[in-house]
């Protein structure tokens, strides 16, 4: 059986992003991922400016006045202010330009003002000014391609004044369920049968992603009608991804079915739940075939298909970010690498009390995942491995 890591390793290292660039503005490009290094061609800020309302002035000029100077002019946020008046101080806001002369800005709740002129009060050289390309340098690589957006980046981008960007167009991951029990929710339930949940589970995983879901629903257990799905799942997706139907039953055709349209390669991976993975390729795109129980659905897609969709999409960092917090139960360690459904407490972590691979209320009821390494058994109060899911 091959070891989580070896797994995810393998399936990352065969990742080939065929990736086309498109343009988006800054503003519409949440969850995307930068097809270029982004350089800055301002600093930001671009110029010293005030940290604080109140005066600017030239500290030695101020000490050798006794901290008492004339006003000579007014700054205000957005107005280019002139030179400072030498042995002057000038009122200023929050975000204005520091005027040339001038190095300090005292805190208006620390001055006082009569008559023209201002008492500094107590105030340390060169305070409260933030300095031109504090944040940001001219010629600074702010960006790497392979970045993906969030909020914080979008921010960052517009603070230097960029407005489009390049990025690469979202990858289409071709889906199908596979099972003759399986109908849609919206039709009554028929003796035998069960909703389809994990069209509904993989649709949202992979929008989550930020990628596009080519949704080819429920395929029936026949050798026919697994092969058809194939040929059109590799001529409308960049990947293809199935649920259910790759176990060593007589009713499981995918295996098969993939080996007679590209290539096939049967895992067996150390991870619970889950272990059946089938991987490969239809035609040309590659392929990956999760079990059929709900919960291995969550647990495989997000452990080991997700990292191989991010290098996919041309992501630079697909390492899951795992922490440590207290586990709040005890379990024996297993064979496999066990992957608990868990909630983060003020105590620590809490696993739900059903962990069968067929509880998808487990995934809902908690946030992260606790990794339980092959043969690590959990005390109360020890210190285990914890990766958050719900972003
Ligand atoms: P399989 O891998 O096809 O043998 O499926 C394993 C288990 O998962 C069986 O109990 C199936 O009924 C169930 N299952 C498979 N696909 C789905 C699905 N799309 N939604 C809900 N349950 C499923
Ligand atoms: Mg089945």
């Amino acid at each position: 059986m091959l070891s989580v890591a070896e797994a995810v390793k393998q399936l990352v290292a065969s990742a080939k992003p065929r990736l086309v660039r498109e343009s988006l503005p800054v503003l519409n490009s949440l969850g995307r991922i930068l097809a270029t290094d982004i350089c800055a061609a301002v600093d930001v800020p671009p110029a010293d400016n005030s940290a604080m309302d109140g005066y600017a002035f030239c500290y030695a000029e101020a000490e050798a006045h006794n901290f008492q100077l004339p006003l000579s002019q007014r700054i205000a946020a957005g107005t280019a202010p002139q030179p400072l008046a030498a042995n002057t101080a000038a009122r200023i806001f929050t975000g204005a330009e520091i005027p040339a002369g001038a190095d300090t800005v005292a805190m208006q709740e620390n001055c006082s003002e009569q008559n023209g002129s201002v008492d500094l009060g107590m105030v340390k050289a060169k305070s409260n000014v933030r300095p031109r390309g504090q944040d940001i340098q001219v010629g600074q690589t702010i960006l790497t391609a392979g970045t993906k957006v969030r909020a914080q980046e979008m921010g960052l981008l517009s603070s230097i004044g960029i407005k489009t960007i390049e990025v690469f167009e979202p990858l289409r991951v071709a889906i199908f369920s596979t099972g003759d029990e399986l109908v849609e929710p919206g039709t009554a339930l028929q003796p035998g049968q069960i909703y389809n949940s994990n069209r509904a589970t993989l649709t949202g995983l992979i929008q989550s992603l930020g990628m596009t879901v080519v949704d080819l629903g429920v395929v029936k257990d026949s050798p026919e009608a697994t092969d058809a799905v194939l040929n059109t799942a590799a001529e409308m997706g960049d990947i293809v991804i199935s649920a259910g139907g790759v176990s060593v039953g007589e009713e499981d055709y995918v295996k098969a079915a993939v080996a007679k349209a590209g290539e096939l390669n049967f895992w067996k991976v150390a991870i619970k739940p889950g272990k059946p993975l089938a991987f490969g390729r239809v035609g040309d795109r590659p392929f990956i075939g999760l079990p059929g129980n709900p919960a291995s659905v969550f647990v495989t897609f997000m452990i080991l298909a997700r990292p191989f969709l991010l290098a996919s999409q041309g992501v630079a960092d697909v390492r899951p970010a795992f922490l440590k917090a207290r586990a709040q139960f005890a379990k024996s360690g297993e064979s496999r690498e066990v992957y608990l459904r868990a909630r983060l407490t003020d105590g620590g972590v809490a696993i739900y009390p059903n962990q069968s691979s067929g509880v998808l209320a487990s995934a809902c009821w908690g946030d992260v995942f606790v990794r339980q390494q092959s043969g690590e058994s959990v005390e109360v109060g020890d210190l285990i491995d914890v990766l958050p899911y719900s972003q």
